[in-house]
């Protein structure tokens, strides 16, 4: 059996896997609040006592952990958490024990994902050769390509979230100066996350939103989508249209540097809730003004990724190995 796990800030899924190809197949999933735990290794011993996972002999390891992974060691970046794979693997006498950061665990399940498991923004021609880019607005900005080699996609690492902000026209230029005042630099997290939407909010609303606060007076990211979604306040749906031009707009950005003729993926939790504003056109339109290059990325097949348990799949993927391991 495999033993797969996405590790973020708040929750942590722990999933336990059946080697199998394309596609390891879910045993038992489970979920934990993370800072309930003083580590991996003890929310593990919950995973292995309390699930169907009891007595399964777990020959290989994979987790996705939110934070930058070095050597195989990773420091959570919300929680007071260093995770080591080769300690792990150790205690618990897995075989091996991976660990990717988030972003490269979401894109080993892209390819694992069934049609049934996303939205289709854009059809086009998907080329059989070509890489795939994936961008992932959540609390923050996740983003990560999938070259292909021989068929094969292999995720490359990336902190393409904290590159800068590509304003590309006066409303957004005057978002890049008021981020620049604030921030030093505005980087493309400022604009295209969870916490970028609260900084548009407060671009744009210069005085208190009632549609969208708080008891305490400050808004949330869910409440600013309701309120835009639901066209109660003006400036919210203009906070809404600003996320999702720039969203798309830095989706185009990866797909021309990563010619993602094979597809561009939009993952994260914040597409799934706004799907209505994501298919209406603007992302697409965004999304392909390029000039002269809209035609190719006319062509591109760009999809939203609806199954929020894709970074635990990768991992499961990735722990299964290659192909030629099976
Ligand atoms: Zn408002």
């Amino acid at each position: 059996m495999l033993l797969a796990g996405d590790i973020g800030g708040t929750k942590t899924l722990l999933g336990l896997f059946e080697r199998a190809r394309p596609r390891p197949r879910a045993a038992a999933v489970n979920s934990f609040t993370t800072c309930d735990y003083d580590g991996l290794d003890a929310v593990i011993d919950a995973f292995i006592r309390t699930s169907a996972a009891s007595g399964q002999r777990i020959e290989r390891a994979c987790f996705g952990a939110a934070g930058p992974v070095m050597n195989g060691v990773a420091h959570l970046t919300n929680v007071p958490w260093t995770i080591d794979a080769r300690a792990v693997a150790e205690r618990f006498g897995f075989e091996s024990a991976a660990l990717l950061n988030d972003l490269e665990a979401m894109a080993y399940g892209v390819p694992a994902l069934d049609e049934s498991e996303v939205k289709v923004l854009q059809t086009g021609k998907a080329v059989p050769t070509g890489n795939i880019g994936l961008i992932a607005a959540g609390t923050g900005l996740g983003v990560s390509m999938l070259h292909n080699i021989d068929g094969r996609f292999i995720p490359l690492p990336s902190e393409g979230g904290h590159a800068d902000f590509a304003a590309t026209d006066e409303r957004e230029i005057a978002l890049l100066r008021w981020l620049i005042a604030q921030h030093g630099r505005a980087q493309v997290e400022h604009v295209v996350s969870g916490r970028g939407l609260l900084n548009i909010h407060r671009h744009v609303h210069r005085t208190a939103c009632p549609a969208a606060s708080g008891r305490d007076g400050s808004a949330s990211a869910a409440a600013i989508t309701e309120a835009a979604l639901a066209g109660r306040c003006a400036e919210c749906v203009e906070t809404l249209d600003l996320f999702v031009t720039a969203y798309g707009s830095e989706a185009g950005n990866l797909a021309l540097r990563t010619m993602a003729t094979a597809g561009l993926y939009v993952g994260g939790g914040i597409a799934p809730k706004i799907l209505p504003a994501l298919s209406d056109g603007r992302f697409l339109r965004a999304f392909r003004r390029k000039a002269p290059y809209e035609a190719l990325l006319g062509d591109m097949p760009v999809k939203v990724i609806l199954n929020s348990q894709t970074a635990l799949l990768g991992a499961a993927v990735f722990a299964a190995g290659p192909a030629s391991d099976v």
